[in-house]
């Protein structure tokens, strides 16, 4: 089934409910965000011959004409190729040639630098919040959407490419479909009063989270300032009601510091879902105090898109369990459409207890690589996908993730596992950020470096954060060096960039 269809219910049930919504303003109801996604599906067709499964690139800011283009593009059978808009306009200009996308919609920023780059295949470039998008969504209307199978590709997902050049995700109509009614089931209640709030790129998880919004009529409202504000986000709290947003853990810190000198309490905002990077316990403990239990955790990856594990919301709060602390840290448990084990190298499914490679099967895991079977040939065997995180799983289903398996730091033939020794320093209360990364020691192989944001007005030293870790964690994986840093480098999803941190320390040599 076309995801389209969902769009098309909901205007003919809500037609007069408020759908699409910039800053404070209504741009359309569900019966006109319909009528444009089908007008706008009609030109596709007729003007620029796309048929189905071809590939539409979007390099935009968020905006709403991003769901108005997105759901045009399927309702007409295309495949939206969503582009970070934090590329260098010639990694943007790689991907539509990779993906041989036959138009790319962008806005001003960053799309108008495309201008002049676009490979061959690409043949047009349609800024969404032009006149020219306007009269294109007011072109003769395709009847209905164009029939899709489970199996047809609906979005083609970039990874960010940390290693190499970046691949292209097949995630079809039935992948996305189970990633929904997932959310319904493990993540949480959608309302047609309720609203989607785009504060982190639409062309990733906060995106992907449209459907289940337009499934049930939910207003979706993107922010004026396009992108995370936390002072926009509690106004919006209170003034808009109901919201549900995707955040990453470093924007959640950034709420709870505001919220903190502001004294806003997030009244109006339902519920925040979290992922994407690790979420420190510190962190979430002090998250939940100050904003109480907004909070629900997802595992995922583009490959199983936000669809491995959850942290339900309950257990977010709990802290009467023997082990809650445990479970804090952890990402939750197996979304339902999904199967969820820990793996030796060799396959060997391996028992509660012990660490190694987590793998998932199941509904939302993606039909594979775009035109590299070998990638796909080594990510998926036997049906199960390799995830590249480390993990392991407890009694109860609660799996806890062990960094990814690059990032983990072996030091005089040890692993040691940065995320633990985060943990430790999080704890300090001169520490404000950290990351940890392994750096080449002559001695040892590796040994640990950590960059620390101290937080504002607090003094720390190498000597007192050492004595720290020692009080905590065993000697051999205290940090050998530190960097004292006022920020640390971060995607435009909030996720610390730890190749970049090992640039820094490359460049800088072990002890700047
Ligand atoms: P991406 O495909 O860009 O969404 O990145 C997915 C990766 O982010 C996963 O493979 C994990 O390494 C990491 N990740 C996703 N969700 C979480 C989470 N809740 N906690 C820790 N790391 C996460």
């Amino acid at each position: 089934m076309n995801l389209a269809e969902w769009l098309v219910r909901s205007a003919r049930n809500a037609p007069d409910a408020p759908a699409l919504i910039s800053g404070n303003e209504q741009i359309a109801t569900y019966g006109e965000f319909a009528a444009k996604a089908a007008g706008f599906a009609g030109a596709l067709r007729d003007c620029f011959n796309v048929a189905p499964g071809d590939r539409i690139a979007i390099f935009a800011a968020n905006t709403v004409q991003y769901l108005v283009a997105m759901y045009g593009a399927w309702f007409a059978g295309a495949v939206i190729v969503p582009v970070n808009a934090k590329l260098h306009p010639r990694e943007a200009g790689w991907i539509i040639e990779d993906s041989q996308a036959v138009l790319a919609l962008i806005t001003d920023k960053p799309g108008a630098a495309l201008a002049g780059m676009l490979p061959e295949s690409c043949g047009h470039l349609i800024d969404l919040q032009s006149p020219e998008f306007e009269t294109l969504c007011a072109h003769t209307p395709l009847p209905a959407p164009v029939s899709r199978l489970q199996s047809d590709m609906a979005w083609l997902f970039y990874t960010s490419g940390t290693t190499g050049r970046p691949k292209g995700v097949m995630m079809t109509h039935g992948n996305i479909h189970a990633m929904a009614f997932a959310y319904f089931v493990d993540v949480d209640q959608v309302y047609e009063t309720d609203a989607a709030f785009y504060a982190a790129p639409m062309s990733h998880g906060a995106g992907l989270y449209n459907v289940m919004h337009v499934l049930k009529a939910a207003r979706h409202v993107v922010p004026a300032s396009g992108g995370f504000d936390p002072a926009e986000i509690f106004e919006h709290g209170r003034a808009t009601g109901s919201l549900h947003m995707f955040a990453a853990p470093t924007m959640i810190r950034r709420l709870v510091d505001h919220a903190r000198a502001s004294g806003e309490t997030g009244e109006g905002i339902r519920t925040i879902v979290y992922g994407g990077g690790p979420m420190y316990l510190a962190d979430i403990i002090e998250a939940v105090d100050v904003l109480g239990p907004r909070f629900v955790q997802i595992y995922g990856q583009g490959e199983s898109p936000m669809c491995i594990t959850a942290l339900s919301r309950e257990a977010v709060c709990d802290r009467d369990h023997p082990r809650w602390k445990e479970r804090l840290a952890s990402v939750g448990r197996a979304q339902s459409c999904v199967e969820v084990a820990i793996a030796a190298e060799d396959g060997a499914l391996l028992p509660a207890g012990q660490s190694g490679e987590i793998i998932v099967r199941g509904a939302p895991v993606m039909a594979g690589y775009w035109n590299n079977e070998k990638a796909t040939a080594e990510t998926i065997r036997d049906g199960w996908l390799w995830t590249g995180d480390m993990g392991v799983l407890d009694e109860d289903g609660y799996l806890t993730l062990k960094d990814r398996s690059k990032d983990v730091i072996i030091s005089g033939g040890t692993n040691i596992y940065p995320r633990e020794v985060e943990e430790v320093l999080l704890v300090h209360p001169a520490v404000h950020e950290v990351s940890v990364i392994g750096v080449p020691d002559v001695e040892w192989g590796e040994s640990v470096c950590a960059f620390v944001v101290l937080a504002s007005g607090e003094k720390a030293d190498a000597a007192a954060l050492g004595r720290h870790c020692t009080e905590h964690i065993a000697r051999f994986k205290r940090p050998k060096s530190y960097r004292f840093v006022d920020s640390l480098p971060k995607n435009n999803y909030g996720k610390v960039l730890k190749t970049e941190l090992r640039k820094i320390a490359e460049q800088t040599g072990e002890n700047p």
